[in-house]
């Protein structure tokens, strides 16, 4: 990885990505195994992306992993039972590019281990048939920090602090240069043979999320917000076409963030570590796990919805009782986007043993109500009574809390919150063809333009476990593969846009 300032507008590439989350990262290393000279333009200080947050997990059909533990499988029982996920939904998807997604998840596994990232797993995530899950180890942060390695060793530029706000073609519509904003002003750079768009979801975006998503999601706190979306608009400025704007998987009920950092992104990236630590998860005992697996609590883990089943309550700041049949959205209704979680002490004690469990910490352990009180002090309360409550949790009104716990008895009781509504991904995206290229409005590909991950979904609507990171991954994959095959761009006229 070469960090340079200036002088790039003289500059050329090959291939040009915008974007260094996974998908980016993805695209960069595939098109310059392919001996393409490749530019990668991120907008943020540091690569990664929403892809450094996630928690790896890669749903996969026919990998090395499920041969190894015996699994016989295939792409066709993998879109049969993706499409179970997406049941309502499926009119509106991609079926071609569903299959891609199938056929191809496995040699990204595959690809993605040589590079040195470990995979434990499968893992089972029903109604999947067989188990398909595949956890990178310690977590997806790994997966970009071996990208990254590759990135350096293939001779991959990556430029951060640079925000790309527009794309130019020639009159026939071929990309062949954009412009972006770094540190020093205004740049623009040529593409000798394709751009490729990596820039992720417009999750962060108020304007769009207000334009295009139901109202409660619309009102969600983005986990990353940093996924400002901006590229879909210099996207359609260039013919691009958008589709499945208003499907969005959320907004989840998630705990903020702790603020000591992830585990993952603490973890050097040697692969003997990794290696390690696959079989640690493969052969420890249970308590050894969940020592490990107890900074993942300081993630925006999910609070079990059985919480609430068991006799726990929602409330607002003001200790207002909120609908807890869909506890997300009521929460994203609220002024604040805040609830917060108040039980007694008998339905607290409960939830410290399966199969009553506060959060996942995925595939690796089961968080309590124990772990809560000693890993996460700061969102979870204990008092003896409500007033006390009340105040170290920061409501505004102990009066709306004991009338909404009012017929409740309990020796002690215990709070867990803020809990807020937040966007995990959005699921709209720009329209491409199993190639990831980019279509026009002709039903034409545009020449030379590329789109993957989430802005390059192509209408895939991906719910359930592991397909944003796996259509990440294998789309970048894919597309970089395509681009540096192409024919170095000729230009015919100078007309520009
Ligand atoms: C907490 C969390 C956990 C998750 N866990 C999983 C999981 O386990 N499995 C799974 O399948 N999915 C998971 N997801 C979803 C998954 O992480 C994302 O869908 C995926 O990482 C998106 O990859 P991407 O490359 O499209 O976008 P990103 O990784 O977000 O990369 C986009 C990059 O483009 C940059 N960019 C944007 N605009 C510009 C611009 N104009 N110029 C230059 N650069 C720009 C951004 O700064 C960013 O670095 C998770 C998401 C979250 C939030």
């Amino acid at each position: 990885m070469t960090e340079f300032a200036g002088a790039i507008d003289s500059k050329s590439y090959d291939v040009i990505v915008v974007g260094a989350g996974g998908s980016g990262l993805a695209a960069a290393v595939s098109a310059a195994e392919s001996g393409a000279s490749v530019l990668v333009l991120e907008s943020q200080q540091r690569p990664g992306g929403t892809s450094r947050m996630a928690v790896g997990s890669i749903s996969a059909a026919g990998t090395h992993l499920q041969k190894q533990a015996g699994i016989v499988d295939n792409s066709n029982d993998f879109i049969t039972d993706m499409e179970l996920f997406t049941a309502d939904l499926l009119v509106h998807d991609n079926a071609n590019l569903r299959q891609v997604l199938a056929e191809q998840a496995s040699l990204t596994v595959d690809w993605l281990s040589q590079m040195g990232v470990v995979f434990v797993g499968p893992y089972a995530e029903p109604p999947h048939r067989v188990e398909r899950m595949h956890n990178a180890v310690p977590g997806a942060a790994s997966i970009v920090k071996r990208l990254l390695i590759a990135c350096q060793s293939l001779g991959v530029e990556i430029q951060t602090q640079s925000s790309v706000s527009q794309l130019h073609q020639y009159a026939d519509g071929r990309v062949h240069a954009l412009s972006f904003k770094s540190l020093d002003g205004m740049h623009r750079v040529s593409a000798r043979k394709a751009v490729i768009l990596a820039s992720g979801d417009f999750s962060a975006s108020k304007t769009m999320c207000s334009a295009h998503l139901p109202l409660e999601a619309s009102r969600a706190i983005p986990i990353n917000p940093t996924n400002t979306g901006e590229m879909f608009d210099v996207a359609c400025k260039v013919g691009a076409q958008t589709l499945n704007m208003q499907h969005v998987f959320g907004p989840q009920m998630r705990f903020p963030a702790g603020t000591s950092t992830h585990i993952a992104n603490k973890m050097p990236s040697w692969p003997w570590l990794n290696q390690f630590m696959a079989m640690f998860f493969e052969y420890a005992p249970p308590a050894l796990k969940k020592l490990l697996a107890k900074p993942m609590l300081m993630a925006h883990m999910s609070p079990s919805e059985q919480l609430f089943a068991q006799g726990a309550v929602l409330v607002d700041e003001n200790g207002q009782l909120l609908d807890n049949k869909s506890p997300a959205k009521s929460i994203a209704m609220t002024e604040s986007r805040r609830g917060f979680i108040v039980m007694p002490n008998h339905v607290a004690k409960k939830f410290n043993a399966l199969p009553y469990f506060i959060s996942t910490a995925p595939s690796i352990a089961y968080a309590f109500i124990d772990d809560y009180i000693s890993g996460r002090p700061d969102i979870t309360f204990k008092a003896k009574d409500l007033e006390t409550l009340s105040t170290s949790m920061g409501l505004s009104n102990a009066k709306g809390l004991r009338q909404s716990l009012s017929g409740i008895s309990a020796d002690y009781w215990v709070g867990l919150g803020p809990v807020q509504a937040m966007l995990t991904t959005t699921e709209g995206s720009i329209a491409i063809n199993s190639q990831c290229q980019v279509m026009g409005a002709t039903g034409q590909p545009i020449e030379s333009l590329y789109a993957v991950g989430c802005i390059g979904q192509g209408g895939l609507l991906l719910r359930g476990h592991g397909l944003h990171l796996a259509w990440a991954f294998t789309s970048g994959r894919i597309a970089g593969k395509y681009a540096a095959s192409q024919k170095l761009l000729k230009e015919t006229s100078h007309a520009t846009v």
